[in-house]
């Protein structure tokens, strides 16, 4: 069975859910090898396992690590001209779109990017990846014709699924070349990061909008956040108004989320924030105004004052959950 090979995303020793789904994925298609970049593959190797990786190819060294993503197309190009995989899966972050976009140039292979869906075409010949455009309007169906297919997939597009598999650890002799290094890390600041999961990673996203009236009631949108587990997300309403920071802004010019659940409170469901959650898989709105676009999309909503709606929601989840 042909490899699939899946660039693994971590940070240092944790490997994110993302990868778990992308190895879920290309059990559906082929044996799945991992790629992992950097220290930590010892400790990771474990979670890749139990994903059903069947091998992990590490590319450790005392310099990949000093530059930015070039390095790791490089490396990928090497073992796909030496793997032949059927495919390379990533996530549809920006770092795995500019490594599946490098990769592609220097395969002169197709690339597809912001992949929803995959499946095997009809006729047995290929992937087909399935892509949401124009917002969320379209749904698109896509096939690499060319070279290998290399697939940018956006987190939460699969639920992943545990089969244990054998990770077997194979090092990958990583020689860069000059162009490779041409871009270099000069400092590395850590990212101040709470308790809630990463907006474009979580199952359950709530978001608020103009209609929560202000940074300080913003504190009622993260307290049903923190009631189950989800990450904060705002329109560009709310952030451009300086009620929440910019990094949270969910929509055509902020972050794209497809979460299992997506909580809209005080939103209106324009076409640019539609574009960046359409493809969430249950969409949940509270809203006072019956007409707001945003129902359209709703799988349930509410129709009623969010500072009335919320704090009940709130109130009856902690009490089921028995906080
Ligand atoms: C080029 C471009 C890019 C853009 N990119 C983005 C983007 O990435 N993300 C994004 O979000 N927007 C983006 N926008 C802006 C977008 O067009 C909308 O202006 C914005 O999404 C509106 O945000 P909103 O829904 O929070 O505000 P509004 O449209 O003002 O809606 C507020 C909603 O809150 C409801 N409401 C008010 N009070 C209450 C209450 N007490 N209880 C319950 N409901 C209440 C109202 O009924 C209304 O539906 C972009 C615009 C442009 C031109």
């Amino acid at each position: 069975m042909a490899e699939i090979l899946v660039l693994a995303e971590h940070s240092g020793e944790t490997v994110k859910k993302v990868t778990g789904e992308l190895l879920t994925l290309a059990r559906r298609f082929g044996e799945p090898a991992a790629v992992w970049f950097g220290p930590g593959a010892e400790a990771g190797r474990e979670r890749l396992a139990e994903f059903g990786a069947v091998r992990v190819y590490v590319a450790d060294g005392d310099d990949l690590d000093d530059y930015v993503v070039a390095p790791k197309a490089e490396v990928l190009a090497a073992l796909v001209a030496a793997k032949s995989p059927a495919a390379v899966l990533m996530a549809a972050t920006p770092e795995g779109k500019e490594v599946a976009g490098r990769l592609a140039v220097s395969h002169g292979s197709g690339v597809i990017t912001d992949a929803v869906g995959l499946a095997f075409h009809g006729d047995g010949t290929g992937l087909v990846a399935e892509q949401s455009i124009f917002g969320g309007a379209i749904i698109v169906q896509s096939r690499v014709r060319t070279g290998t297919p290399i697939v940018a997939v956006r987190p939460n597009s699969a639920t992943p699924e545990p089969a244990p598999g054998p990770a077997e650890l194979e090092p990958v002799a990583v020689e860069l070349t000059d162009a490779a290094k041409a871009a270099h890390i000069t400092e590395r600041v850590v990212q101040e990061r709470g308790e809630r999961p990463e907006l474009t990673e979580a199952a359950i996203v709530v978001s608020g909008g103009r209609g929560v009236g202000g940074a300080e009631n913003f504190a009622l949108i993260e307290k049903l956040a923190d009631s189950v587990g989800a990450a904060v997300g705002a329109s560009r309403a709310a952030t451009d108004a300086g009620w929440y920071p910019h990094q949270f802004q969910v929509g055509q010019t902020g972050k794209t989320v497809s979460p299992q659940l997506y909580l809209a409170v005080g939103i209106s469901g324009a076409i640019q924030h539609r574009a960046g959650m359409q493809t969430s898989k249950t969409i949940m709105v509270i809203n006072k105004d019956p007409e707001a676009p945003i129902f359209d999309l709703a799988d349930f909503g509410v129709v009623g004052d969010l500072f009335t709606v919320v704090p009940q929601l709130t109130e009856e989840i902690e009490k089921r959950a028995g906080t």
